[in-house]
Order: C-alpha cells, then sequence, then structure tokens
C-alpha cells in the first residue's frame, strides 16, 4: 500500500469492515482523522490492545504510536486501571448524582498541578470530552468577564465548538471566517485568530480590543499542527498581557495534561531551576484537561481560579451540566490511571520518546529526507522538506507533506501504527519497552527510503 492509494482493492477483514462501517455511519468513522483521508488506504479496524500494542481484526499486532491520542499513558488495558473499571461497574455504571470519587479526582488534580509553590487549580469541574471542556471555560470566561470575543492561534484544535473552529480572515480587524460548515459566521466573528508565537500580534489585538476581549485560549504547548513548542517565555507573556487588560488566559492541557509531566506543560515551565528561579512565571486563570486524565473513558475537567470557578451553576449565573459527567466508571479510570502515573512512569515516557523520535530522525537523515524534528516533553513529530523548526501554522503548512503518506503506509506494513496525518503529534506510553521499541527501528530504514522517494 505504499503510496497511499492501492492499486488493487484490499479484500481483508479491515477493508470488509470499511466498507460495511460505510453503509451506516459517515465516512465510515466516528471522527474524521481515523478515515485514514490524508495517508490514503484502508482505516485498520482495531478489537484489542494491550501496553504498547494494538490488534486489528485481520489479528495483525502493531506497536501503537497513537496511544488513543493521549489517554494511554501507562499503555493500553494496564491491569490495575483494568480492576478500577471492572469494580466501578460492578457497583453500577451511573448515578446522576454525585459521588465521593469526584471529590478524590479533583483534590488529586488539585494537589499534582502544583509547581515553586503555586498551585493554580483552586476548584476543578468534570466533563466528558476536551470539547465541553474548552467551551464551558470560554463561556466561564465570558461570563466573568462580561465581555464577547475571544483570542485563538491559528493551528490550535480545542474541540469542535463553534467558537473554537474560526479560522483568521485577512488581517485583525476583518470578521474572522469559520473552519467548518454550519458555524455562523456571527458566531465565528467574535473569535480572533492569530499566527502563533507571535506576541507583536497579540499585543496588536488587545490594543485595538483589548475592551472586549474575554480571553486567550492557547494550547499548552501545541500539538495539533505536529508539535510547535512555545518560544521561552510566550505564555508568560499571554498572561501578562491578559491580565493587564482584564482578560482570562485559558491554558489548554487536555493533550499535554498528565502526559508531558505529572502537573503538565505548565509544570514543566513552572519548575524552579536548580537556582530556585522560574525563568519565565505565570499563572493560568483557567486550565483545561481530557484525554490522561480519565485514562482512556469519556472524562475531562476545567479548573482555575476559584472566584472564576464559583461563577459556574449552582453558584453562579454560568451554565453547564451533564448528565454523564463524573461518570463513575470514567472517574475510576482516571484516579486509577493518575495514582499509577508517578515520576518513574514520566522517566520511562521521556526516555522512550528520546529513543524512539532519535531513531525515526536518524533515519530520516541516512535516506537523505530533509525534516525537523520538534519536541515538547514527551510529545515529537517531524515535518518535511527543511531542518529549519516551524513556530507558526504557516510554517508547518509550507512542508513536503507528501512525503509522510509512503512513510506511514511501510511502516503499517511492517507492523508500526503511527497517527495517520503528518500534522498529528506521536504518542508513546511507558509500556514501550525494549521490544516494542525494537520493532519501530528495525521499520525505519524501509520506510524512510519511502519518504525519500
Ligand atoms: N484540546 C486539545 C488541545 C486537544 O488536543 C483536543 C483533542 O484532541 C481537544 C481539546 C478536544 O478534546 P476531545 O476530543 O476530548 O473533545
Amino acid at each position: 500500500t505504499a503510496g497511499g492509494s492501492p492499486a488493487v482493492p484490499e479484500q481483508g477483514a479491515n477493508a470488509r469492515e470499511f466498507a460495511r462501517a460505510q453503509r451506516s455511519i459517515p465516512g465510515g468513522v466516528n471522527s474524521p482523522v481515523r478515515a485514514f483521508r490524508s495517508v490514503g488506504g484502508t482505516p485498520r479496524f482495531m478489537v484489542s490492545a494491550q501496553g504498547p500494542y494494538i490488534t486489528d481484526s485481520e489479528g495483525r499486532e502493531y506497536v501503537d504510536l497513537v496511544c488513543s491520542w493521549g489517554p494511554a499513558v501507562l499503555g493500553h488495558a494496564h491491569p490495575e486501571v483494568v480492576k478500577a473499571v471492572q469494580d466501578a461497574a460492578a457497583r453500577g455504571l451511573s448515578f446522576g448524582a454525585t459521588t465521593p470519587p469526584e471529590t478524590d479526582l479533583a483534590e488529586l488534580v488539585r494537589a499534582r498541578v502544583t509547581a515553586g509553590g503555586v498551585a493554580p487549580i483552586e476548584k476543578l469541574r468534570l466533563v466528558s470530552t476536551g470539547t465541553e471542556a474548552t467551551m464551558t471555560a470560554i463561556r466561564l470566561a465570558r461570563g466573568f468577564t462580561g465581555r464577547d470575543v475571544l483570542i485563538k492561534f491559528a493551528g490550535h484544535y480545542h474541540g469542535h465548538s463553534d467558537p473554537l473552529l474560526a479560522e483568521a480572515g485577512s488581517g485583525l480587524a476583518t470578521l474572522a471566517l469559520p473552519a467548518s460548515a454550519g458555524v455562523p459566521a456571527a458566531t465565528a466573528a467574535l473569535t480572533i485568530v492569530l499566527p502563533y508565537n507571535d506576541l507583536d500580534a497579540v499585543r496588536t489585538a488587545f490594543e485595538e480590543f483589548g475592551q472586549q476581549i474575554a480571553a486567550i485560549i492557547v494550547e499548552a504547548a501545541p500539538a495539533n499542527m505536529g508539535v510547535v513548542p512555545p518560544a521561552p517565555g510566550f505564555n508568560a507573556a499571554l498572561a501578562a498581557t491578559a491580565h493587564e487588560h482584564g482578560a482570562l488566559l485559558i491554558v489548554d492541557e487536555v493533550l499535554t495534561g498528565f502526559r508531558v509531566g505529572s502537573a503538565g506543560w505548565w509544570g514543566l515551565e513552572n519548575a524552579p531551576a536548580p537556582d530556585g528561579v522560574v525563568v519565565h512565571p505565570y499563572t493560568p486563570d483557567l486550565v483545561t484537561f481530557g484525554k490522561v486524565v480519565g485514562g482512556g473513558m469519556p472524562l475531562a475537567a476545567l479548573g482555575g481560579r476559584a472566584d472564576v470557578m464559583d461563577h459556574l451553576a449552582p453558584l453562579g449565573p454560568v451554565y453547564q451540566a451533564g448528565t454523564l459527567s463524573g461518570n463513575p466508571i470514567a472517574v475510576a479510570a482516571g484516579l486509577s490511571t493518575l495514582r499509577l502515573a508517578d515520576a518513574a512512569v514520566y522517566e520511562k515516557l521521556d526516555a522512550a520518546s528520546l529513543i524512539i523520535s532519535d531513531a525515526v530522525s536518524s533515519a530520516f537523515a541516512e535516506a537523505g529526507v530533509a525534516h525537523s524534528l520538534q519536541r515538547a516533553g514527551s510529545l515529537f513529530s517531524f515535518t518535511f522538506g527543511s531542518d529549519v523548526a516551524p513556530r507558526d501554522y504557516a510554517d508547518v503548512q509550507r512542508q513536503e507533506a507528501f512525503r509522510y503518506a509512503p512513510f506511514f503506509h511501510s511502516m503499517l506494513d511492517a507492523g508500526v501504527s503511527l497517527p495517520p496525518s503528518v500534522y498529528e503529534a506521536w504518542f508513546v506510553s511507558a509500556a514501550h519497552d525494549d521490544t516494542a521499541i525494537g520493532r519501530i527501528v528495525d521499520a525505519l530504514p524501509a520506510a524512510a527510503q519511502a519518504a525519500a522517494a
């Protein structure tokens, strides 16, 4: 299947399942990137996963570098997490009433997200998806400030709520254009989309619209346009600029939270250096979590300043609710995952990530494929065509993206499952041991050759 579009249709169980799925499900998938549109070929229909491996409906096992797009930080189906979920399920699937473990999880998140003596999560609310967490965070910021305008950055993904699916028109003052059909232009027009890592653009926007801006929302370290880490001090400058103008800073850690470190990306940036100094300290007003916090179950959260969080119903006028918010099984999975994700787990993640990303980079170099490797903690990705690291979405879009599909399919044929798009981060887990890493390394030379062609 190298090249992305096989000349002969594939005949196995995956192809049959895909044909069947497309008759009943739009595009055959329940989330678009799963359809393999940007790499071509037939998506693998998965049936089970264990540790660093995932198995498709033809019984083929792959080393998994998607890890459910982030949650599987311990590897798939960790026995203690599975046991916690089974025990919770036996006590009842959903109560629609409050439960003690929800408070345990809120306390655990509050206690973990600390750095340099600062603890930005004073209160936490549980929801079911990252989309809900960011949607509620922006409603809360608007309700708290009494302002309507949002700033987001091009290439940052915060889920699929209307106000966050907006792209910039040309120039700051022009109407922002919706990035999806069905988003009212009037909604998109309240979102200013700026180039990432560009403080001048942020300051100009505040000079012009400062009194109307409720919040800046930013991925803590962007990983939805590939990985593009913030310039040193960028997040701190966002906080300072927002606060100067009475706006809030919402840091989206749905992807980075509890994956890049025990206190998320914020924790890495705010950890004191050996001399005790935090180089660029900042305190977000609101932080959103998802993925790892639910340990693979539908659970996400938003937290932050108590005075802001207390604007949520029932204390305050900003409405948010959910039949399955704080669902007992999801909470059990999250609690168990966070309790297991200790310092040793993050050391393993960092080590596996370094070995794998270096091996891929070396294979590309060997095959003469010009590329840049970007890292944000244990998250990493590659851009093709230049060794200059991209700083924003425009840089990312200039790459030789066509090199990824043949590379992806060569790896897949060799038993390594990569994200099916060049615009996604690669995810490792603490279960990626020497055997799993060995399989990845063995597959690389041929795949890098395919990317060179
Ligand atoms: N925010 C970020 C940074 C994300 O990466 C994602 C999902 O990938 C979301 C929000 C949305 O989360 P969900 O897919 O759970 O709705």
